[in-house]
Parts: structure tokens; C-alpha cells; sequence
């Protein structure tokens, strides 16, 4: 696209695409835009920045992260099929599991997310799909992702992981053995808190049988939000960086306390899976969770008495969050069940005053 000297893409937004003949109409498979759903050029910058970061052949662009999540599985999960999902796994996926493709036959089964190789015994010959999620939802489980994925392939499933926590930036799936790589760009790509994205990353292997789904279902992304994507992807190394590291001082401060049961981070050196994260992956993100020494009311009064974090879901953004985490959903990674597990999301603020509020939510819970 020539931007005549400008440093941004235009947002082109269109439903119709003209043609300069019949001839030309005809041949519309061969032209690069045919009609505004299957994108424009401005939704084309985003797919190449991420099959670029992903080391992916292409990249499709969704409404939402749950989007993300659902187009993947509905292009590889036919009526009969058995589809093994981890334990550990975003909660509005399991949700898409039980309320729509238990709709469609398809049976799925719950893994334990340190199940590694021996997910080949969990393979049955209909089984179409592996899906992954790294670190679990959460609880920040760390699989073996090498592992899982070759016995997959070997049984000819295909592969997808959710890698929205470490971001492209600290996590290549695809250079794991995973055939897609899905993200919620609402979180750390978008960074604002301002608008809602997804996008799935494929191999060769499974990009047309993606695309052919996208395309049948009639989902894409707006370029108005697309631009704010783009916006975003200019400052998400920076942004990364500072709250992988605020972030990584309050986990390490927050295992100081008496107040405190546990840390589940998995870049601190006393997490049970460390290891396995730094053998897979580069860097760490703002988002991680605690145990509370105390109970649900003692969880309550330190929630209630934060000023700066915010009571709200999602994360990704500039502002910091904190939400107490309902694993009742869960089968098999239970968790810790030592007590109330609360989730912070470390925002853009200064280190000392986010230190500050934990430390008057601390004072509250203590009643
Ligand atoms: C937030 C999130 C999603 C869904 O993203 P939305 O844009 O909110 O739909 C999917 N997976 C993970 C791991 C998430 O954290």
C-alpha cells in the first residue's frame, strides 16, 4: 500500500469492492480484495505483523479472544470427533465446549496440563484436536508444549494453543510443534482497554481449512479497531517490559509476607513449574496470581479497600486489576486450595503506589 510518506496505514473500511469488468469480476479469486469481509488493506498490516511475530503462513482476524478461540475449533471439530482440551483453560472456553460443540457431538475430555507425552495414551483415532492453553488460566500451569504437540500430530490431531498471557513477543507456539497460535488481542496488543480482537495464527498445514471457516462463518475485524491494534503493537515491547517488570517485584514482594500463602508466578524461582518456563519461554507478563491467608470475607475487605486497582476483567491494559479467581469449574488442576486465590493484574502505575494499595487491601483483610 503506498502511504505516500505517511508512517501509518490508512483505515480503509469498505463492504463493496469495485472491478474494472466482467473479466475482472470473474476472476475476483485472483485479485487481492474482493469484497470487505475477507478484509482490507488495513486489516492485512495486523495479519502480517502477527504471522510475522508468530512465525505462522497466515493469520485471521476476529470480532473478540473468544472469537479467537472458537473459529479454531469449529474448523477442526466435526460431529464424532473427540477433542482433548487442558484442564487449566480460559473458563468461556470450556463454556464453547459444553454449550456448543457437545451440540454438535463432539465429545470433549478434560487433560491434567502436566500430562506432557503421555497425552498419547488420551488419543483415540476420531481425535481432531489437541487444544493447549500456556500458562493455565489463572494458576499458571506451565506445559510441555514440545511434548504434547508431537503426540498430538504423531496422532493425527491438530494442535492450537491460547498464548494471550506471553504474547508473541514471549512465546512462539508454532516453533513448539503447535500448528495455531490464538491471542485475545484485547489484552497487551490493544493495551488500552478499548476495544475487543482475536486472532489465530496457522501453519501451512492448517491455514486453508482456518480461512475456509472464517470465511464461511463471516466473521472478521473492524479496521477502526485494527488501527488501534496497530497503534498498540508499536508500544507492546515497551509496555511489556515494564510490566513484566513491576509486576515481577510485587510477586517477589508479596512471597515476603506472612499475609501470604503462596505466589503463582511462574517467572519467580520458588514457582513449582519455573523451570519448564524458562525452557519454553522468554519473558514473563503482568498478569499473575496469589493465595491469601485468610478467608472469602478476609478476600472481600482486601478487594473492597483497593483505590488504585480496579475491581474488573480482562487485563492487558495501562491500568491495574485485581479479581478473586472461581475455580469451580475445574476437574483436574484444582488449584491451590489453601485458601481465597486472588489475580492481579499489574498495570502502567508506579511500582510504589500499587505496593501501597496491596499493602492497605493487606490491612483490611486482616478485619
Ligand atoms: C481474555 C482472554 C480471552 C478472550 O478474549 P476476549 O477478547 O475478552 O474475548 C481468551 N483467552 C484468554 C487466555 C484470555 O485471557
Amino acid at each position: 500500500m503506498s502511504m505516500h510518506g505517511f508512517v501509518n496505514p490508512p483505515i480503509v473500511r469498505g463492504s463493496t469492492v469495485l472491478f474494472e469488468s466482467t473479466a475482472a469480476m470473474a476472476d475476483r479469486k485472483n485479485l487481492k480484495y474482493s469484497y470487505g469481509l475477507a478484509g482490507t488493506p488495513t486489516t492485512k498490516v495486523l495479519e502480517d505483523q502477527l504471522s510475522e511475530l508468530e512465525g505462522a503462513h497466515g493469520t485471521a482476524l476476529v470480532p473478540s479472544g473468544l472469537a479467537a478461540v472458537t473459529l479454531p475449533l469449529l474448523a477442526f471439530a466435526s460431529a464424532g470427533d473427540h477433542v482433548l482440551v487442558v484442564d487449566s483453560v480460559y473458563s468461556p472456553t470450556r463454556r464453547f465446549c459444553h454449550q456448543v460443540l457437545k451440540r454438535m457431538n463432539v465429545t470433549v475430555e478434560y487433560y491434567d496440563p502436566y500430562i506432557g507425552g503421555a497425552i498419547a495414551d488420551l488419543m483415540r483415532p476420531e481425535t481432531s484436536v489437541v487444544f493447549l492453553e500456556a500458562p493455565g488460566s489463572n494458576t499458571f500451569e506451565i506445559q510441555d508444549v514440545r511434548a504434547i504437540c508431537d503426540a498430538a500430530v504423531a496422532g493425527g490431531a491438530v494442535t492450537m494453543l491460547d498464548n494471550t498471557w506471553a504474547t508473541p513477543l514471549h512465546f512462539r507456539p508454532l516453533d513448539h510443534g503447535a500448528d495455531m497460535s490464538i491471542h485475545a488481542l484485547t489484552k497487551y496488543p490493544g493495551g488500552h482497554s478499548d476495544l475487543l480482537m482475536g486472532s489465530v495464527s496457522a501453519n501451512r498445514k492448517t491455514w486453508d481449512q482456518l480461512l475456509k471457516t472464517q470465511t464461511a462463518l463471516g466473521i472478521n475485524a473492524n479496521p477502526d479497531d485494527v488501527s488501534l491494534v496497530l497503534r498498540g503493537m508499536k508500544t507492546l515491547g515497551v509496555r511489556l517490559r515494564q510490566h513484566e517488570k513491576v509486576a515481577l517485584e510485587l510477586a517477589k514482594w508479596l512471597e515476603t509476607r506472612d499475609d501470604v500463602r503462596s505466589v503463582l508466578h511462574p517467572a519467580l524461582p520458588s514457582f513449582t513449574d519455573h523451570e519448564a518456563f524458562k525452557r519454553q519461554f522468554s519473558g514473563s507478563s503482568g498478569l499473575f496470581s496469589f493465595v491469601l491467608d485468610g478467608d472469602a470475607m478476609a478476600a472481600t475487605r482486601f478487594l473492597d479497600a483497593l483505590t488504585i486497582f480496579g475491581l474488573g476483567y480482562s487485563w492487558g491494559g495501562h491500568e491495574s486489576l485485581a479479581v478473586l479467581v472461581d475455580l469451580s469449574d475445574r476437574t483436574i488442576a484444582a488449584g491451590p486450595e489453601t485458601g481465597p486465590l486472588i489475580r492481579l493484574q499489574i498495570g502502567l502505575e508506579d511500582a510504589e503506589d500499587l505496593q501501597a494499595d496491596l499493602e492497605r487491601g493487606f490491612e483490611a483483610a486482616m478485619g
